[in-house]
């Protein structure tokens, strides 16, 4: 079934995008060399709480995940793409981590992803493969809208990542967002123009590109969780929410701009 929000709705799924999208900015800003991976999880959950949100995650028991997931973020760290169960780990310099977090606030879920590399390291691959996810979310925004239809969005996402070199895995991709997590309808990274849904206003799609350096294929990592490259190479992974409105897309789970100073600074 795919859900529609009404406008009167619309202000209450803006709220939950920006909570998720503050959550995610301070969990980047905290995540540094030496940083426990458990440490993001508690920050997540504190967040959350305070809020008076719900995550999205704790309960979550999937066909393809091992029992509830147990957490309040998803960490993949270099080889791990989704799903990534926070366990004991320092994160070390040059290690490019993603964050994948989804919280229910008001009724209405919002869901977002970054990834990023810690600490002062500057790997070009690894920044490569980012800015080739963050491109095809852009591409994907942008070809979203009133009257599109999704194989549109996936065609424009597909493009771009391949484009960029990386092959699409096609097991997963994105989704349609309202009061659950995941509903219809699903988001191919991959597609063929002029097929498929024809988006209206009101529906809410998570759109999340992600690749793997050298592979499509993906192994489950003992954890139950944890989704790896099959070859051990590195990954990553963006994603928003975003609303269809009468006029186009709107980005439901972009950061804010940074705040401004409390005081002006004194004039010399
Ligand atoms: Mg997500
Ligand atoms: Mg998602």
């Amino acid at each position: 079934m795919i859900e529609l929000l009404s406008p009167a709705e619309l202000p209450r799924a803006r709220a939950a995008g920006a909570l998720v999208a503050d959550i995610l900015t301070s969990l980047r800003s905290r995540s540094t060399v030496g940083t426990n991976l458990l440490d993001v999880d508690r920050w997540a959950r504190e967040m959350i709480d305070a809020a008076g949100a719900l995550s999205c995650y704790v309960d979550y028991a999937p066909s393809f995940g091992r029992g509830p997931f147990g957490h309040h973020v998803c960490t993949s760290v270099n080889d791990a793409v989704l799903h990534g169960l926070p366990h004991d780990y320092a994160l070390a310099d040059g290690d490019l981590l993603s964050l994948d977090l989804a919280v229910s606030l008001g009724g209405i879920v919002a869901d977002s992803a970054v990834s990023f590399v810690v600490g002062g390291a500057r790997p070009p691959e690894s920044l490569a493969m980012i800015a080739a996810t963050e491109r095809a979310l852009g591409a994907g925004i942008a070809a979203a809208g009133p009257g599109v239809r999704l194989g549109d969005v996936s065609h424009a996402i597909g493009t771009v990542l391949t484009g960029a070199g990386y092959r699409v895995n096609t097991e997963f991709g994105g989704h349609g967002v309202g009061s659950t997590m995941h509903q219809d309808p699903h988001v191919s990274n991959t597609g063929r123009p002029g097929r498929g849904y024809r988006l209206r206003p009101g529906l809410l799609l998570a759109l999340e590109p992600w690749v793997m350096a050298d592979t499509a294929d993906l192994v489950t990592d003992p954890d139950g969780w944890t989704l790896r490259s099959a070859t051990g190479c590195r990954t990553a992974h963006s994603e928003h929410t975003i609303a269809i409105t009468e006029d186009g897309a709107e980005v439901l789970t972009a950061p804010s701009p940074a705040p401004r100073p409390a005081t002006a600074p004194p004039r010399r």
